[in-house]
């Protein structure tokens, strides 16, 4: 079968692998419907590469596709069945899957970086990371359930309160995706940062009440004219903002930390964090989020289509790659 695979540092080919098959009794076979593209597989194929996966591996973590095979002791599911995967295969074992920590699993393994993903037209996954869901949601929404299962983790730990004003730094897939679930929750000012008007403009769609970009207003001003006191929550969303962050937030506010920048070492002035009594969060992956995630996609309450700014198909992967490290994109589908 054709697939999209990480051969090696700064390597990425479209090539035949042989049909993956399955494995263990626990495992299912499942014929991918559609997948995305996703930031940190532009940061895995980049020289040198800003995020580790094992080489000759098929990419694609986020994916939807249909069970066309199942190992003998698969319980729940069925031949058939539409199902999300959770990519994050853990160990069950450490002391953090026993004490219901799995995103911080010391034993983790992710399908589509470390394991063969789902950019073919076969994957084959261990039953417990599959997550039925409805034939009625179009597939191309179910591809995003996976960026959408670490936003609704991070999203629920600000417990945002109807009429809420959060600040979010960061414009990209999953700051889009942050906006729509704010939104959701009954933010009343949703304030999107980012030097992109492609992207900002996106963000409008996605529910963003006031958009800023840092070129022609000062970030500080707009939201002290907006919220008076500063922000309730504030979510980097960039991975490097941090400084920033617990400028814009008010007093006994909340400061979300979601993106990722494994080389920023911002300078923080800690006495304001103390002075200001915030909070502070990491939000790393999900944990135990997919169920509402089905939830979510089922009752329609985000603007997902607004975020797919591109279909290809499997065979035109690189295309999407090019124009996601271009900043030209926000979701790529690709449907093998
Ligand atoms: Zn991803
Ligand atoms: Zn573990």
């Amino acid at each position: 079968m054709l697939a999209g695979v990480f051969e090696s540092i700064g390597t990425f080919k479209l090539k035949e692998v042989e049909e993956p098959q399955i494995q263990h009794a626990t495992d299912i076979k499942i014929m991918v419907e559609a997948a995305s593209i996703c930031g940190t597989d532009v940061h895995i194929l980049s020289n040198p590469p800003s995020h580790p996966a094992t080489p000759n591996t098929v990419l694609g973590h986020e994916f939807v596709g249909r069970i066309i095979e199942k190992g003998e002791d698969v319980q729940g599911l069925e031949v058939g069945d539409r199902v999300i995967i959770d990519p994050t295969i853990t160990c069950e074992v450490c002391v953090y899957c026993q004490s219901g920590h799995t995103n911080v699993c010391e034993n983790f393994t992710t399908i589509g970086i470390f394991e063969n993903g789902g950019w073919a037209k076969y994957c084959v996954a261990p039953a417990r990371n599959a997550h039925k869901i409805s034939e009625e949601i179009p597939v191309e929404l179910a591809a995003m359930a996976e960026p959408l299962s670490c936003v609704v983790n991070a999203s629920e730990k600000l417990q945002t309160k109807p009429g809420d004003a959060v600040v979010i730094l960061g414009a990209g897939p999953m700051g889009q995706l942050f906006v729509q679930m704010q939104k959701a929750a009954g933010a009343g000012k949703i304030i999107v940062v980012d030097f992109s008007e492609y992207r900002l403009e996106i963000a409008k769609k996605s529910g963003a009440t006031h958009v800023v970009n840092p070129n022609v207003e000062k970030v500080e001003d707009v939201v002290a004219e907006l919220t008076r006191i500063g922000a309730d929550s504030v979510v980097d969303c960039v991975g490097m903002l941090f400084d920033q962050a617990i400028q814009l937030v008010r007093k006994a506010g909340n400061v979300l930390l979601l993106g990722m920048n494994d080389k920023a070492l911002p300078a923080i002035h800690q006495c304001t964090i103390t002075g200001k009594e915030l909070t502070i969060y990491g939000s790393i992956i999900q944990n135990y989020h997919f169920p509402k995630v089905v939830q979510l996609l089922e009752s329609n309450v985000l603007n997902l289509e607004a975020l797919i700014t591109e279909a290809v198909e499997l065979k035109d992967v690189e295309k999407g790659l090019q124009l996601m490290r271009e900043g030209k994109a926000i979701k790529i589908i690709i449907k093998p």
